[in-house]
């Protein structure tokens, strides 16, 4: 069996806001407590093989992109680790600081914000480059003009402003810019989900055909479940800062497994865009910052039980490669 290229093990990731001399006082007084703690992640465990492309889904505020973000080494985990070919993605320097790995890139939602409006486009490709010393000068600047031409562009484009381009075309050029790096993984968050549905396509399409090109490995975390179906191997179903099943992208959207995965697949595409974006699920997603004791998703699930309630579900084999993390596929909730 091939080595993964990314494992997550036990990752959970927490945010701390300290409390200030009133909130101080007042918790004080009243007894209330100080301070806060999003759980945005909590025990993550994937891999992704060579290769491979993983769709992360989820509703806004479940962790994908916190996921993201520890996966590039843009966090640091509160636990666990993350390795990419069997090393820490972030390594420690002899002072202390942590230097960022080049091997993960991130191509994020915003193209319009994701580019420096005053450099041109090649200075902009060959920047990163020219600082982790992955060439010369010249040697680089040969490189944008194949890069660009290589996500669709004019290599003649590198002398040109962010201004002069259409969202789908800065969002191309942010993917060779990502490229550029000579990644081992990209990480794509929601990067497809502010561009218009006929050049979401065509930039999905250059996914496509760059990941036949390149043997790209990828995380694709999305919101919007055709675009996942369309580019994505195998795919991770998250809520509130967990994983609840994973699943080759065939089978769970033939046959999800956990309810919270059909409540999200019984969504109706979005008349006149074709999109299949989530749809509302009865009941609130619960706070970050006081999760429901048991299986977080018990407060809105129509099969839960007693058992839901006080126990966490395990992630665990469901079979054919499938995982899921409900009581129903081990002996029920207890409900009567
Ligand atoms: Fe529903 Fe219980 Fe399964 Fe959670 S563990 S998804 S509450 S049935």
């Amino acid at each position: 069996m091939t080595a993964p290229l990314l494992e997550v093990k036990g990752v959970s990731k927490r945010f701390t806001r300290e409390a200030g001399l009133i909130e101080r006082s007042i918790a004080r007084l009243t007894g209330a407590k100080a301070g806060a703690t999003v759980h945005a992640l909590t025990g993550i465990d994937l891999s992704v093989a060579p290769g491979e492309v993983l769709g992360i889904v989820g509703e806004s505020g479940c962790g994908k992109s916190t996921l993201g973000r520890v996966v590039s080494g843009i966090y640091a985990p509160s636990a666990g680790e993350v390795l990419l070919g069997g090393a820490p993605v972030a390594r420690e320097h002899a002072g202390g600081a942590e230097k960022l790995t080049t091997k993960v890139q991130m191509i994020h939602q915003d193209p319009f914000a994701s580019l420096n409006p005053r450099m041109k486009v090649g200075e902009t490709l060959g920047e990163g480059p020219l600082v982790h010393g992955l060439g010369t000068a010249r040697e680089i600047r040969e490189r944008t003009g194949a890069l660009l031409e290589q996500v669709g562009l004019e290599a003649a484009y590198a002398d040109r402003l962010p201004h002069q381009f259409s969202g789908g075309q800065r969002q191309r050029i942010a993917i060779a810019r990502a490229l550029a790096m000579e990644p081992d993984l990209l990480v794509f968050d929601e990067a497809v989900a502010s561009l218009d549905v006929s050049i979401q396509a065509q930039v999905l399409n250059l996914f496509t055909d760059l990941r036949t090109e390149l043997g790209l490995t990828a995380l694709f975390i999305s919101h919007d479940l055709s675009v996942v179906h369309h580019v994505c191997d195998r795919v991770a179903i998250m809520y509130l800062g967990r994983i609840v099943e994973l699943a080759g992208a065939g089978e769970l959207y033939a046959r999800p497994l956990h309810p919270y995965s059909e409540a999200l697949f019984a969504s109706v595409p979005t008349l006149g865009t074709g999109r299949a974006s989530f749809q509302a699920i009865k009941g609130e997603i619960p706070s970050p910052l006081d999760p429901p004791t048991g299986c977080a998703f018990h407060p809105r699930c129509p099969m839960a039980g007693p058992r839901c309630k006080a126990e966490v579900p395990a992630l665990k084999d469901a079979g054919a490669g499938r995982m899921a993390a409900c009581h129903l596929q081990d002996g029920g909730t207890g409900a009567a």
